[in-house]
């Protein structure tokens, strides 16, 4: 029998994107070849890290949350060519022993970052090995990416849009290491796709009533309560179907509250799927997976927060190809949601075919293939690595 193929992703689990993504191709992948034809650990490069990066899943919501103005001043700050290798070499030199450990004791056929910063310490770590496996790099930001993201050691760097891919070239990329295929959403997205009645069926979501999905990423982010009451005072026509994910308090919050619109609050959900293809209008913050997956699900979307740098573009291309709205601010945002409502349900179709036309929800199989591909190369030999082994094998 042939051994399974050792596939590695590099994630973190700051916000919900990065796991989701490394899962979806996963799951991709065996979907196609077979459980038994894949090893496929998921290696959390921030978790393995010294204190403080060893609490960045914790400190990532909290710093988004309270900080804001701060993260995007160091998201912007360290968005240079420079600047990024500067910080990419930091995060080397205290980290870096770390990951040569890790790689030293196992082997991967090839390994997937779906992290921007965590992209280059850990190539930069197997290129201190003689031979390492073929490394790929799944962008899963869309728009506005960081040079984080692009390290020219990369064998493939898979991008999601056009805008990513200029990004790449700038940040020192050949054409032929770059692919646009589009954002990986997991296969399980489309396939629980069957229509808006099954959906609705299926949360015994009553009444004709449209219905305005609300969310803020993995983790709860920014406005959510505020925006969501402000919609419920304007007392339309609508229900209100509101997701807390990990953010405990704000889902208790949202319990106390007294709504007079119809409002089901859920905490983290597991049928992101059903509720968008039940829901008819989602109010959102711009995280790139919910804007990926509610344009498969054909949802027209209202940005009513980004986080500073790496989601602002998103909001520019919802917003240029006529897919959604942006509305920063609770009020702007229920005075939107009552202008779509006003306009009636032929105008939300409408919204809802541009939403559908900016989906690709092919890109997580053309991800998998062009990984499996890669499974398949030989290791990437390190002729520096070589070389001075050899001038010792020599000298001895
Ligand atoms: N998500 C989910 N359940 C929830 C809330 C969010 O499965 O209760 C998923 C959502 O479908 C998306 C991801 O978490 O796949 C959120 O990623 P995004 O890039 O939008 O934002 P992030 O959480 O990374 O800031």
């Amino acid at each position: 029998m042939t051994p399974p193929k050792r596939i590695l992703f590099i994630m973190s689990d700051t916000g919900g994107g990065h796991r989701a993504a490394a899962e979806a191709i996963r799951d991709a992948l065996i979907a196609k070849h077979g459980a038994e034809a894949i090893d496929a650990p998921f290696l959390d490069g921030f978790r393995v890290s010294r204190f403080p990066m060893n609490y960045m899943p914790e400190f990532y919501p909290w710093i988004v949350n309270h900080s804001k103005a701060s993260w995007g001043l160091g998201y912007k700050l360290s968005n240079s060519k420079r600047r990024a290798a500067f910080f990419s070499a930091t995060m080397y030199l205290t980290n870096g022993d770390r990951f040569r450990k890790f790689f030293r004791a196992q082997r991967f056929d090839v390994v997937v970052s779906v992290h921007s910063v965590l992209t280059r310490p850990t190539l930069r770590a197997l290129r201190s090995l003689e031979q390492r496996p073929p490394y790929i790099t799944v962008v899963t930001d869309l728009v506005s990416t960081h040079h984080f993201w692009y390290d020219r050691r990369t064998e493939r760097c898979l991008v999601p849009t056009q805008a990513a891919y200029e990004r790449g070239l700038a940040s020192g990329l050949k054409p032929e290491q770059l692919r646009v295929t589009g954002l990986p959403v997991h296969p399980r997205f489309t396939q629980a796709l069957r229509g808006k009645a099954a959906a609705r069926a299926e949360l015994d979501w009553t009444g004709d009533a449209p219905i305005v999905l609300m969310v803020a990423g993995g983790d709860g982010m920014g406005p959510l309560y505020e925006t969501a009451q402000a919609i419920d005072a304007l007392g339309l026509n609508c229900q209100l179907a509101i997701i807390a994910g990990k953010n405990a308090a704000l889902k208790a919050r949202l319990e106390a509250a007294s709504w007079q619109l119809p409002t089901r609050i859920y905490g983290f959900v597991r049928n992101m799927p059903t509720l968008m293809e039940a829901a008819d209008i989602l109010v959102t913050k711009a995280g790139p997976a919910t804007i990926t997956e509610a344009a498969i699900a054909g949802l027209p979307m209202i940005l009513f927060d980004a986080i500073p740098g790496q989601e602002e573009g998103n909001v520019t291309y919802v917003v240029d190809n006529r897919a959604g709205e942006y509305a920063p601010s609770p009020s702007l945002v229920a005075e939107t949601v009552r202008r779509w409502l006003a306009e009636g349900p032929q105008a939300l179709a409408e919204r809802a075919a541009r939403a559908r036309a900016i989906a690709n929800p092919n890109a997580v199989w053309d991800i998998a293939d062009e990984i499996w591909a890669w499974a398949d190369h030989a290791p990437i030999i390190n002729p520096r690595r070589q070389r001075r082994r050899s001038d010792s094998v020599r000298r001895r």
